[in-house]
Formats: C-alpha cells, sequence, structure tokens
C-alpha cells in the first residue's frame, strides 16, 4: 500500500472537515479546562491550510506538510497552533521530496510529528495534552507496519489506541498548558488537544484505508 501525495491532500482536506464539525465540541471540551478556544483556533488553521493547499497541489508530500505546518503557526495563537504546526512542519521534514509513502513513512511521519510536540511542548505521556493521543498511536501503528501488516489496518489500530489515549485523559490531572492551572481541578474533563489529534489519526484512518493497495 502506497500513500500519494493526492491522499495527504485528501487527508489534510478531511481533517478540516472533521475539525469543522466538532468546533463546538472541541471548544466546550476547552471550555471546561481552558479558555473555550481549541475548537476555534484548529478551525481557522485548518481553513487557512485549505486556502494554502491549491498552491502546492503539485508539490512533495514534505512541501505539502512543511506549508500545512506554517500556515498552522502564522494563523493560529495559543499553544494548539505552534505545536500543531511543529507536527506537520517536523512530518514534512522527514518526507522531503517524496511524492509516495511507503508504510515505513507513514511511520516516520507520524513519529517525527510527535517528536516535534514533544520537543516544542516538553509534555510527557501523562500530562494530560495531545502526548497522550499520539504517542500510543505511533506506537501501535509502527509495531504493526514493522510487524509485516498492512498500513489501513496500522492506521485503524492507531485511531483506537490514539481514542484509548484521549478517554484516558479524562481523569488524569494537567500538568501542562492552561488547564495545568486549574490543578486538581482539571481532573474529571477530556483533553480538547487530544481529541483533536484522535481526529487527526481517525480521519488518516478512514482517509488511506480506501488507498490504492
Ligand atoms: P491554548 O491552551 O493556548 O488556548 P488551545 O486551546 O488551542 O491552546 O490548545 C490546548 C491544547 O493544547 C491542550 O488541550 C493540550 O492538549 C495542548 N497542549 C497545551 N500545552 C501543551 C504542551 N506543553 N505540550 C503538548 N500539548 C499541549
Ligand atoms: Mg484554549
Amino acid at each position: 500500500m502506497t500513500i500519494t501525495r493526492d491522499d495527504v491532500l485528501a487527508w489534510l482536506k478531511a481533517y478540516a472537515v472533521a475539525l469543522a464539525e466538532n468546533r463546538e465540541y472541541l471548544t466546550q471540551l476547552d471550555a471546561a479546562i481552558g479558555d473555550a478556544d481549541h475548537g476555534q483556533n484548529m478551525d481557522r488553521g485548518f481553513k487557512a491550510v485549505l486556502a494554502k493547499l491549491p498552491s502546492v497541489a503539485e508539490s512533495d508530500i514534505g512541501t505539502i506538510l512543511k506549508t500545512a505546518g506554517m500556515t498552522l503557526v502564522s494563523t493560529v495563537g495559543g499553544a494548539g497552533g505552534p505545536l500543531y504546526g511543529t507536527l506537520f512542519m517536523q512530518a514534512g521534514m522527514v518526507t522531503a521530496g517524496k511524492n509516495e509513502l511507503a508504510p515505513a513513512d507513514v511511520v516516520a511521519l507520524f513519529d517525527a510529528g510527535l517528536k516535534g510536540v514533544v520537543m516544542r511542548g516538553k509534555a510527557v505521556l501523562g500530562d494530560k495534552t495531545m502526548v497522550d493521543a499520539i504517542t500510543p498511536a505511533v506506537e501501535r501503528l509502527r509495531a504493526v507496519v514493522d510487524g509485516g501488516g498492512d498500513l489501513a489496518e496500522g492506521l485503524r489500530q492507531a485511531a483506537a489506541a490514539a481514542e484509548a489515549g484521549m478517554q484516558a485523559t479524562i481523569p488524569l490531572v494537567a500538568r501542562k498548558g492552561r488547564a495545568s492551572y486549574l490543578g486538581e481541578r482539571s481532573a474529571g474533563h477530556q483533553d480538547p488537544g487530544a481529541t483533536s489529534s484522535y481526529l487527526l489519526f481517525k480521519t488518516a484512518a478512514d482517509t488511506w484505508a480506501s488507498a490504492d493497495q
């Protein structure tokens, strides 16, 4: 199974749609433990990414992802924009010059994105952030692909792992970002960034499940 440039463009578009559809949901989650802007931030950022995609439609996958990342950094304030911006910029670095991705390249894409988020935000597993959804997703994806499994199956399992990681943020006390200002009162609420990160893997799984085998 190979992921083409058009598959990558379709994934970014599907993520933009998912963020628009979940805008109120993400904002409600952020209202409980943050400043009620995560839905607007992500929706605004990906609408800006969508507007940029025609200019890179003929470019390599690395350029497309780097452009998405730079657009997020320049259009989204707060923590989420720079963190997702770094995720996509780092994903673009490891896919530079590629017009197709083999399964191992897809693992490298998400792994680099996670490392970028960790480098930028310094969160560790259990801090109640997007890292709690992305880390298990990357681990699952790598395990399936390294075991010779199908990429589509790896992505489905990665999305399920991200969802479990997202749900596991509910009882946690936040140690990074705005939610950490609440201390113990942040427990009992699902982290908004972990939720948008689950949607990132869910849309990859849904979009690429039917990609050319
Ligand atoms: P802000 O908190 O500035 O309003 P957003 O609401 O867009 O930004 O994003 C909040 C999300 O960002 C949180 O739910 C969390 O998942 C994520 N986040 C915040 N700080 C960090 C960090 N240091 N590392 C990783 N993720 C973080
Ligand atoms: Mg916020």
